[in-house]
């Protein structure tokens, strides 16, 4: 591989762009009825990059149309048909893999050793996992007497409606489609308006995999195409991810039509170090300073991002040293270099964002460590939307503690004992992830069950297979993706009662 990936457009890039993207509707590309196209901008420099339709209800409901007139022949596909094609997609995925993690990373600004060694690879064993979970699948017989049997079968939901965000677009998109098509339904996928194209960067490779109209694409912004699609009277299900706001906001459309929801909300998730951790300065500590330097992964882009550190007293003061010298060696840079580790924000809103909370930092009182800048990184990456990686150091009543910043910007503090650290851990609306590190097991255990989340890492951090249970605790979200109890949430069962019984009832 290159040490540095050519940027699309210039010669031995491996990735090319259309000059426009449209909504793809049943299998082929369609004008927005609005006539209207936005730029999308790659934040790896700030320049626009190519057009996408700007769609609105009518574009939603020809995508909702194309889906139902597919959906009889695909829903009554076998597990083991639909299964034969999941893994088609992913052996295409993997053939391009290079070609998608650089649209991914020209998209959203992640570094493309991301999304080489991480977001590509993570989709493609989805559709892999997804294809092994439907075949696996049984359906259950209970025999109520001699001659009465009660059969449970899975039964896909029809045409389902996904919304995803712009922080890990191809991954967020395969992580609600793969179970939905294992399951045999159909679907209008809504990307966010920050980061579409590389979403169809992936469908112009795998949409003559399936047959037209079972996968719908419908650009757009969140009010204009967003909200029609998750209101919309013929779709059965809706499923997001996003801000906790807009999380309320689709399940207000929802409960119109009494559909069911999935949320995958916002995070601001505790990572406690414990005294013990300090106990010698081997490999498990240095898994741990590892561990200390992941708010800034990706960008800080990540709905699990650790934002607040809490480290036992005892040992803050180096454990703390340690961890900063450890994040000042966290490369910044080009994202299209292999050696970059932090790359650029998603957007420039997403910048200014981030910048705003610095402020809010520096003005609630809490101590600015390190960073707190945007990174001019010059070149042609001057236009490009980069943080230098910001530690703070405060109080958990702050709201650098308190509220999602989506962003390198990590929230430090100190605690006692035990009990203080769940304590404060648990002060927060969300409950999306957590992560403790100590060498004591039963520690580990009782911390990891006490903790209100969803997901708690255990000297380990920001993994994410697929045979893992994803999801949020109280405003974090609602149900769970990853794992094959996901298809719970794209079928319904259908209870056959029959009575084999010639005689009288
Ligand atoms: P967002 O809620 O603004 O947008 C997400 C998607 O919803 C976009 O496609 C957007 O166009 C759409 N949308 C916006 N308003 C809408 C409306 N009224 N009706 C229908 N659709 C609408 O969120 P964002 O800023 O793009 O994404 C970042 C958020 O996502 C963060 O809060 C993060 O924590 C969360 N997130 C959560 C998870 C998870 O699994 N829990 C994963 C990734 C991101």
């Amino acid at each position: 591989a290159p040490t540095v990936y050519a940027r699309p457009g210039e010669d031995g890039s491996v990735v090319s762009y259309r000059a426009r993207y449209d909504h793809y509707i049943g299998g082929k590309y369609v004008a927005p009825a609005s006539g209207q196209y936005f730029e999308d901008i790659t934040p790896v420099t700030g320049q626009g990059f190519c057009e996408i339709a700007r769609g609105t209800a009518p574009d939603v409901d020809r995508a909702v149309d194309a889906a139902w007139a597919a959906f009889p022949a695909w829903g009554k596909t076998s597990p083991a048909e639909r299964a034969v094609i999941l893994n088609k997609i992913a052996d295409r995925m993997e053939a391009n893999l290079e070609a998608l993690a650089v649209a991914e990373t020209w998209e959203n600004g992640k570094p493309v050793r991301e999304t080489l060694a991480a977001d590509l690879p993570l989709a493609i064993d989805h559709f892999r996992y997804f294809a092994g979970a439907i075949r696996a699948q049984e359906g259950g017989a209970a025999e109520l007497d001699q001659d009465t049997v009660a059969y449970h079968f899975h039964e896909p939901l029809g045409v389902v409606g996904q919304i995803i965000p712009w922080n890990f677009p191809i991954l967020m998109a395969v992580w609600k489609l793969a179970p939905a098509l294992a399951a045999g339904n159909c679907v209008v996928l809504k990307p966010a308006e920050q980061t579409p194209a590389s979403i169809h960067v992936l469908i112009d490779l795998i949409g003559d995999l399936l047959p037209d109209g079972v996968l719908n694409v419908v650009n757009g912004f969140g009010f204009e195409a967003g909200a029609p699609l998750a209101s919309h009277p013929r779709i059965r299900k809706i499923a997001f991810t996003g801000e906790t706001t807009t999380g309320r906001l689709i399940m207000q459309y929802a409960s119109e039509r009494l559909i069911p929801v999935t949320l995958e909300l916002g995070g601001k998730s505790p990572n406690i170090f414990f005294e013990d951790v300090a106990d010698a300065k081997d490999s498990f500590y240095d898994k741990a300073l590892e561990g200390f330097t992941f708010f800034a992964l990706n960008q800080g882009e990540v709905c699990t991002c650790p934002s607040r550190a809490l480290v036992q007293r005892s040992i803050y003061d180096g454990f703390v040293a340690d961890g900063l010298e450890r994040v000042g060696k966290v490369k910044q840079g080009d994202p299209l270099d292999l050696s970059t580790m932090i790359g650029a924000q998603a957007s420039n809103d997403q910048l200014e964002k981030i910048l705003s909370y610095i402020e809010i930092g520096k003005a609630e009182g809490a101590k600015l460590i390190t960073g707190g800048e945007r990174a001019d990184l010059g070149g042609d990456l001057a236009g490009g939307y980069y943080v230098q990686p910001t530690v703070f150091e405060g109080r958990n009543s702050m709201r650098i503690f308190q509220e999602e910043i989506f962003g390198p910007v990590l929230a430090l503090t100190s605690f006692d004992t035990y009990d203080d650290a769940i304590s404060i851990a648990n002060d927060t609306l969300y409950g999306l992830g957590a992560g403790v590190w100590s060498r004591n097991g039963s520690q580990l255990y009782r911390a990891g069950r006490a903790i209100e989340a969803g997901r708690v890492w255990s000297n380990t951090y920001h993994q994410y297979p697929a045979h893992a249970a994803f999801g949020g605790y109280k405003q974090s979200g609602i149900g769970r993706e990853n794992h094959k109890m996901m298809l719970d949430h794209y079928q319904q069962t259908k209870n056959l009662l029959v009575s084999y019984a010639d005689g009288p009832m």
